[in-house]
């Protein structure tokens, strides 16, 4: 779909996957104004292919446009552009256990134009891609890099907005994750340095040793993952405490000493629930990097992954069906 400022968005299409062109001079390309989501489509048993919380995508995309300067696109037309997709041919929705169609909906400003405004046309496409399942012979448990010399995002700025330059700037923290032996990168707060904020590409939460569970509060640095406020939900139906709100490294990192944490995950749409034992920084490195997954973090993980493959009734209404 292509938004002009004249006349708004038109020209809704499906077209063969192949290359897009784009002038040298388009604004995304020198001033990254562009805004992203993703979610997946998941076949339950019997063959129908369900998405989970599209709505929720939905609105989130419309936050990122306000955040870019972009337009908004209406939720049913972000749906039914998933759904169209997706239909396409059903066969493309693999279905061995734990695999999905892993889909990407994306914005970007293609009017050719070099000087710093909002662009006044944009490009809406979705694009999708059968995906494995995340964890090959079990679920992994990952070891966390902290970085301390770089933020993701910060006070005013994009964190809380599916954009690539949040991405943009965590590639090289997540390498020196890498170079340390680390699956992943986790941030802290721009003002303080002390506060967590998130992975490079999941949310996190700590579990204290009485099932209540921590995450960081969503105030605009982070993104407000779905994934995430579902865990909350989940916690809540089973009554365990949960508390958003500001989490500092030394609760993180002492908790775990003391044993008042006693598991620490990740959570995203791509790996779901990520278990992480070990926690390793310039100066201090806790955990161990061979423990198994927690308990709740692996219950959590399966209640989640059974109401979207459809093997657990779906209390919330949060299964959208596609075909
Ligand atoms: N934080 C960041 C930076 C992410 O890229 C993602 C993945 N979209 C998440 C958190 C988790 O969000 P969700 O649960 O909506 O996938």
């Amino acid at each position: 779909i292509t938004w002009t400022l004249d006349d708004g968005w038109h020209d809704a299409r499906v077209v063969p996957y192949g290359p897009i062109s784009l002038d040298p001079a388009a604004s995304v390309l020198h001033y990254a104004q562009e805004i992203f989501e993703g979610l997946k489509a998941y076949r339950h048993a019997d063959g129908s292919i369900w998405t989970f919380r599209p709505e929720a995508n939905a609105l989130r995309l419309q936050r990122s446009a306000r955040r870019l300067a972009l337009p908004e696109l209406a939720a049913e037309d972000f749906v039914e552009s998933i759904r169209q997709l997706v239909a396409i041919d059903a066969g493309w929705v693999p279905s061995a256990p734990e695999t999905s169609l892993y889909i990407r909906p994306f914005m970007y400003a293609s009017e050719s134009f070099l000087g710093v405004r909002a662009a006044q046309k944009v490009d809406y496409r979705v694009i999708a891609s059968p995906a494995g399942a995340y964890f090959h012979g079990g679920i992994k448990p990952v070891s966390i890099w902290l970085s301390t010399d770089y933020n993701r995002a910060g006070r005013g700025g994009m964190g809380a907005a599916k954009t690539g330059g949040n991405y943009a700037a965590s590639l090289l923290p997540q390498e020196e994750a890498y170079q340390h032996g680390c699956a992943q990168v986790v941030f802290l707060d721009d003002v303080e340095g002390r506060y967590l904020e998130e992975l490079g590409g999941m949310n996190l939460f700590l579990v204290r040793h009485d099932g209540t569970l921590i995450t960081p509060e969503t105030s605009g640095t982070i993104l407000e993952g779905i994934t995430r406020d579902s865990i909350l939900q989940l916690a809540r139906d089973r009554g365990l405490g949960v508390e958003e709100r500001r989490v500092s490294i030394d609760e993180w990192r002492d908790g775990i000493t003391s044993g008042e944490i006693t598991e620490v995950f990740a959570c995203g749409t791509a790996a779901v629930i990520t278990p992480i034992v070990s926690l390793k920084a310039a100066d201090f490195e806790i955990g161990d990097p061979a423990a198994p997954a927690g308990e709740l973090t692996m219950a959590l993980r399966q209640e989640l992954t059974d109401i979207q493959y459809g093997r657990r009734p779906d209390h919330h209404g949060w299964m959208t069906r596609l075909v």
